[in-house]
């Protein structure tokens, strides 16, 4: 396993285990037995850094990550959980929310320990609810060793937030699609010099960047490369970086993670160009630059949106294709239902039109 050094954090893997989309079992509840397993194989192969929120699965990913870390001794690895303050309606949540995290994991205290996916719409929170000095009374008290956020937002807002504290670390998405949207490579780059360690979300942008058809890829097979790969070495080779979360759902993908990470080599020049095809041919060819985290799934009429877009995006990339294509379906008479009340929009980190993409989806498949 490959290793960040930061003075303040010490060794810590540069493979970080995301623990959003843990396997479920047929009656929809995650499947703790296969979590152990998943877990203990991460761990035994190195990888100390754990990720949950408070608001993953409605709390069961912070209990099931839980009960998997007991297998191990508390010191030996990092937990990081990330507060929702964007819920709170009372300064008094605070500490409710935090000791239910708490609570649900089993533990005393958090490693890493974030303010939840700020962005312009909830920002002001932090501020009306002084969540910056009300962890860092937490600090003192032990509960939270290194503070920090996680956002998807505007470069704007990042200095904003840059202001607001003297930050441990800043958690952004970054991978090779994004490196012009916010805060991308400008973003990242402020971050490195400031000297403000980063922890990397959605390397491989929701498994958008592994799931591509062949013919996107086909720089990436001539050299004999798989797309996760591809897609996490470009990330986690790049200076200034704690650790690059990778939600995993099977043991397979642990494993497969495990792999690339165990003896991570630097790009070379062949390799680099094949990235920069593959990301000319994707944009070319996609409709919505959707990553399927579905914090939009908040829709009255219960429109899946991200299964639309996902629908959408991959029957764009394969067209001229003949075949029938496996997940290229739209539910038109689901998609009619929206009456345009845009809070979905409001949720997604991404800043896509969603109700006007459907629109536009409807069109697409006539
Ligand atoms: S805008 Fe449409 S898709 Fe979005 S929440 Fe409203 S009804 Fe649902
Ligand atoms: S539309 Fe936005 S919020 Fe919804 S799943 Fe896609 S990226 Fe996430």
């Amino acid at each position: 396993m490959q290793y960040s050094n930061f003075p303040k954090f010490g060794k810590i893997s540069k493979l970080g285990f995301g623990a959003m989309r843990f396997p479920k079992k047929a009656d929809g509840t995650i499947d703790q037995e296969q979590v152990n397993e998943m877990i203990r194989t991460a761990y035994v192969h190195g990888v100390n850094y754990f990720d949950t929120a408070y608001v993953y699965g409605g709390g069961a990913s912070e209990k099931a990550l839980g009960e998997a870390l007991k297998q191990f001794p508390r010191d030996s690895f990092f937990l990081a959980d990330k507060h929702p303050f964007y819920n709170l309606k009372t300064k008094e949540e605070r500490d409710e929310f935090f000791q239910t995290s708490l609570d649900r994991c089993g533990v005393e205290y958090f490693d890493f320990y974030l303010m939840h996916a700020v962005n312009s719409k909830n920002a002001q929170g932090l501020v009306d609810y002084d969540m910056v000095n009300w962890a860092l009374e937490k600090k003192k008290e032990g509960k939270i060793r290194f503070l920090g956020l996680s956002m998807h937002d505007t470069n704007d807002l990042l200095l904003k937030l840059l202001d607001l504290n003297d930050w441990d670390f800043v958690q952004i998405q970054y991978n090779y699609l994004d490196t012009e949207g916010e805060p991308g490579k400008t973003g990242y780059e402020e971050l490195l010099r400031r000297n403000i360690p980063m922890i990397i979300m959605e390397p491989l942008k929701g498994g958008v960047l592994v799931n591509l058809p062949e013919h996107i890829t086909k720089p990436f097979q001539e050299l004999g490369k798989s797309n996760p790969e591809m897609g996490l070495r470009w990330i986690g080779e790049k200076e200034g970086i704690v650790t690059v979360l990778s939600g995993m759902s099977t043991l397979e993908q642990a494993k497969d993670n495990l792999a690339i990470f165990q003896n991570m080599q630097p790009l070379n020049e062949q390799e680099l160009k094949a990235i920069q095809q593959v990301k000319e041919n994707i944009i070319a060819s996609q409709k919505v630059g959707c990553t399927g985290c579905n914090y939009c799934s908040v829709c009255p009429m219960g429109i899946d949106i991200s299964g639309t877009f996902k629908a959408w995006n991959t029957k764009a990339m394969n067209e001229g294709s003949s075949n029938w294509i496996s997940g290229a379906a739209i539910d038109a008479d689901m998609i009619r239902k929206c009456v345009e009340c845009g809070q979905c929009a409001a949720h997604c980190p991404q800043k896509i039109d969603i109700p006007g993409k459907l629109k536009e989806v409807l069109e697409y498949f006539g």
